[in-house]
């Protein structure tokens, strides 16, 4: 294999354009989103991270099947363990996997067959890079991997007492929208849209988001909601319709509090229009006058960064 490319240390331009969690960043934190977007330093993964992503692999995928298969919550259970393989081995033969079976159909969506992607590339690196971290957090078959499978799967199984998912078929998943909106180019994927005619015979369209973290608090809901708005703004710019609904699928949780919902109108998009832009002119402004204000607030505890942090060391940048 050939060797790494180092991250980026040098400090690099603002992103063409603006994704609802580089945004969010930037709200939490100037100094934050310039550590991990102008810096491109990257942050490390953890368990509770690791299971989302594992968790979204089961759930994208659960819907390639029938409606009949959809049924029965094995067919998603399937997924985890061939998704847990595919993390932390980014990178196998075609003979050594089964065709069509759970691992395959994984790795043709990502194109994560040897030789299908230019080792030389950024994206290479960073699958083995990202392996190497889930790698990390728990030894190959150790108690911690065994506990991290199991729930893992719990998460994928409680899912089927929140929503019936034989019941419908997604519009789309991982659907990736990208837009210009009042001079920004805004983009983001949206984990499932859904489309449904009412019994009057109107047309609804539903954004729905899954979290594998805690139910967020009602004080919290505007900041909740707020990546899912975003993508309220690309549906309507790109495909220029409404969504009825944003829908946010807490898959740990129980009902009736794991699916929080919200009714879109006018007033949300263009509210949420102007607070992209707002925050891509703030973005300029920092970066032409370098000057990044570190925002503490409780989440510096969760920072990676603090420790190199000028809000809690004397060293400046
Ligand atoms: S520790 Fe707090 S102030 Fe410093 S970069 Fe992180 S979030 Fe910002």
């Amino acid at each position: 294999m050939s060797s790494m490319p180092a991250p980026p240390q040098t400090p690099r331009p603002l992103p063409v354009r603006l994704s609802p969690s580089r945004a969010k960043d930037f709200l939490q934190c100037p100094q934050l989103f310039y550590y991990k977007t102008i810096l491109g330093l990257p942050t490390p993964s953890s368990i509770p991270m690791a299971k989302g992503t594992l968790a979204h692999t089961a759930f994208e995928r659960l819907f390639d099947h029938t409606k009949e298969e959809r049924r029965d919550p094995a067919t998603a259970l399937a997924y985890v363990e061939p998704g847990w393989e595919v993390m932390v081995n980014p990178f196998a033969q075609r003979d050594d996997v089964a065709p069509d079976s759970p691992e395959a159909r994984i790795r043709n969506k990502e194109h994560l067959w040897v030789g299908e992607l230019d080792e030389e590339s950024w994206e290479f690196a960073q699958a083995h890079s990202r392996a190497a971290e889930y790698r990390a957090l728990m030894a190959k078959g150790s108690p911690e991997e065994a506990k991290f499978l199991i729930d893992t799967a719990k998460i994928v199984e409680n899912y089927f007492s929140i929503e019936r998912p034989w019941n419908f078929d997604p519009e789309a998943r991982e659907l990736h929208l990208e837009a210009e909106s009042l001079g920004v180019t805004l983009h983001g994927f949206i984990d499932r849209l859904d489309r449904y005619t009412t019994s009057t015979g109107e047309e609804r369209w539903v954004i729905s988001d899954y979290k594998t973290g805690k139910v967020h608090q009602p004080r919290f809901a505007d900041d909740a909601f707020f990546q899912l708005k975003v993508y309220a703004v690309l549906l309507k710019l790109v495909e220029g319709v409404t969504a009825h609904k944003l829908r946010l699928l807490y898959v740990s949780a129980q009902q009736p509090d794991a699916v929080q919902e919200l009714l879109v109108d006018d007033a949300i998009l263009e509210s949420t229009q102007r607070k992209m832009v707002q925050i891509w002119n703030e973005m300029k402004a920092s970066e032409a006058e370098d000057m990044w204000e570190a925002k503490q607030g409780p989440l510096c505890n969760w920072c990676h960064f603090k420790p190199q942090c000028p809000a809690f060391t004397s060293s400046k940048r």
